[in-house]
């Protein structure tokens, strides 16, 4: 099969896991996931399963991020985007695409490196990264419609619930790291807060900064 098939395959194996957003789904196809891979894992890159992209992390399942991506669109369009652990920078390339603007922090620095010349080779440039905490969020540009954690947390920081916008969104893996986790999707309402829990997911832990 060429590359091309492997993409469509991989899309329809997106719609019959329940993803119906087709600007999530044209998103997805227009990404070319075998380039946020080193080569000897491309030939695996349309495949539904999350691959190693050194120093212990993951490039996350194509159906988790359909999934997230989804969701934080659901409750309306946000423009800006935040996203904690920029990783290979897939998410934020797929982020790219439908929305104005992406914030992207790493903490790794040969992560954080090779995903912006990755992101400024494929020609996209409406995505801002960071080395750094992304616990502490970045506060220079808050606050946020939608904030996205690629690791998981037992509770979202503190700091990234203070620059959500009113009616903004977080969605965050929840849970100890390396146990069960689950997504859930805060939002900032008038009243205060809500909470509320979308799919039973794996990621690799949030590490935030010692000291
Ligand atoms: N979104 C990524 C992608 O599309 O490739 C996948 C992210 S990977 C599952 C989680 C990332 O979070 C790793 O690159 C890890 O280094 C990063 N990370 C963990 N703790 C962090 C922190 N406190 N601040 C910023 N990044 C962090």
């Amino acid at each position: 099969m060429t590359a091309a098939r492997h993409q469509a395959a991989l899309i329809e194996r997106l719609r019959e896991k329940g993803i119906g957003n087709e600007a999530v789904l044209q998103a997805i196809l227009e990404t070319p996931r075998h380039r946020f891979v080193s080569d000897a894992v491309a030939r695996h890159a349309y495949r539904d399963d999350a691959l190693p992209i050194g120093y212990d992390q993951t490039i996350s399942q194509p159906y988790v991020v359909a999934f997230m991506t989804q969701a934080l669109l659901e409750a309306g369009s946000p423009r800006i985007v935040l996203e904690i652990g920029t990783g290979s920078g897939y998410q934020s390339a797929v982020l790219a695409k439908l929305v104005k603007r992406v914030y992207s922090i790493e903490r790794i620095p040969q992560l954080h490196r090779q995903s912006s010349q990755r992101l400024r080779e494929l020609g996209i440039h409406n995505v801002s990264t960071r080395l750094g905490d992304g616990s502490q969020g970045w506060p220079e540009r808050a606050p946020y419609e939608a904030i996205m954690l690629t690791a998981a947390s037992p509770a979202p920081p503190e700091a990234l619930l203070e620059q959500l916008s009113e009616g903004g969104r977080l969605l965050i893996p929840e849970g100890a790291p390396h146990e069960a986790q689950t997504l859930v999707r805060y939002a900032r309402t008038v009243g205060g807060i809500t909470r509320e829990e979308l799919l039973d997911v794996l990621f690799v832990p949030l590490v935030p900064q010692a000291g």
